[in-house]
């Protein structure tokens, strides 16, 4: 059994950057590359496989005919799906529904709760998280009446911070930001506000009924544990344990051996190089291992950041 290697599918975008190429190394469509999918099954952009048995395949064509890679878990879709992305500059101000409201509202889609680990930033960087408007009556109040200032919550940013953002959480990366996603597979997104800024001589569509809907008053923080496990030559600690994923990033120095007991394992590489039983990997690879692959063996310096079910 061989991990799955996918390759990327980039997006350019009016905020995107270059930094995928410089940093990364990849081959960017141009210097307006906002979006790397790492991981991705969705339609939008279906990652395909680069090596093995099954190399020029999507990632939901081995989804839909060889889920036995992914422990026979059920669901009609990829479940996660993993973006690095490259703010240049500000992204507008946006909140997802949860599954039950997109299941009414946007003909039965899923809802999508997402996280964010900051790879870099700039030294000033701030990122929008929440809002302090203390009841959901407020919330539709400051919006109306655009009170943005007092509404949105900013907050400065550092390299190695770690956002969970449920559906109801206002959220926006701004300019100076490389981040990696990881999310539900799914696209629905409702935009509160766009800095008033201009696309082609016309604003945005923004989604403010929507919107109101589904913000949650009052934001609560998320908190990440500090609880680290530490072994000989590596330390991991989980960011995140919610319904739809586990995220975990791990740092390396050395050969360790760990077990991949999960329906399959999403394993990005954000930092450094080394080898995965005796294969080359570096900064900006991206692979799955699927069900069963049982005991690897990482070997290098290097930062990762992985997630599973
Ligand atoms: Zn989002």
């Amino acid at each position: 059994m061989e991990p799955i290697f996918l390759k990327p599918v980039f997006k350019q975008m009016i905020w995107g950057g270059n930094r995928l190429g410089t940093d990364f190394g990849y081959e960017i469509p141009g210097d307006d590359t906002g979006e790397c999918w790492a991981i991705s099954a969705h339609p939008n952009g279906d990652c395909q496989v680069k090596n093995g048995v099954y190399a020029g395949m999507s990632l939901s064509e081995l989804w839909n005919d060889h889920r036995e890679l992914f422990g026979n878990t059920e669901g009609d879709r990829f479940p996660l799906l993993i973006k690095l992305i490259d703010a240049r500059a500000d992204l507008s101000i946006q909140v997802h529904p949860n599954d039950a409201y997109a299941k009414e509202h946007e003909n039965g889609s899923l809802g999508k709760t997402e996280c964010w680990y900051i790879v870099d930033c700039d030294a000033d960087a701030e990122i929008v998280i929440g809002h302090h408007a203390k009841t959901h009556e407020e919330v539709k109040e400051m919006i109306e009446n655009k009170r943005w200032n007092e509404f949105i919550r900013v907050i400065p940013i550092k390299k190695g911070d770690f956002f969970q953002i449920n559906p109801g959480c206002l959220h926006a990366i701004k300019g100076g930001t490389l981040i990696l996603e990881t999310q539900q597979n799914s696209d629905i997104t409702y935009r509160v506000y766009d800095y008033d800024r201009l696309s082609n001589g016309k604003p945005r569509e923004l989604h403010v009924e929507k919107s109101i809907d589904v913000i949650e008053a009052p934001f609560v923080p998320y908190q990440v544990s500090a609880t680290k496990e530490t072994g000989a030559g590596y330390e991991r600690q989980n960011l995140i344990t919610c319904d739809f994923y586990s995220v975990d990033k791990l740092e390396l120095h050395g050969t360790v051996a760990f077990t991949q007991d999960k329906p399959f394992l999403n394993v990005s590489i954000l930092e450094g190089d080394g080898t995965i039983d005796g294969i080359a990997i570096r900064k900006g690879d991206h692979f799955i291992l699927p069900a069963e692959y049982g005991e690897y063996t990482l070997s290098g310096n290097m930062m990762v950041i992985t997630s599973s079910l």
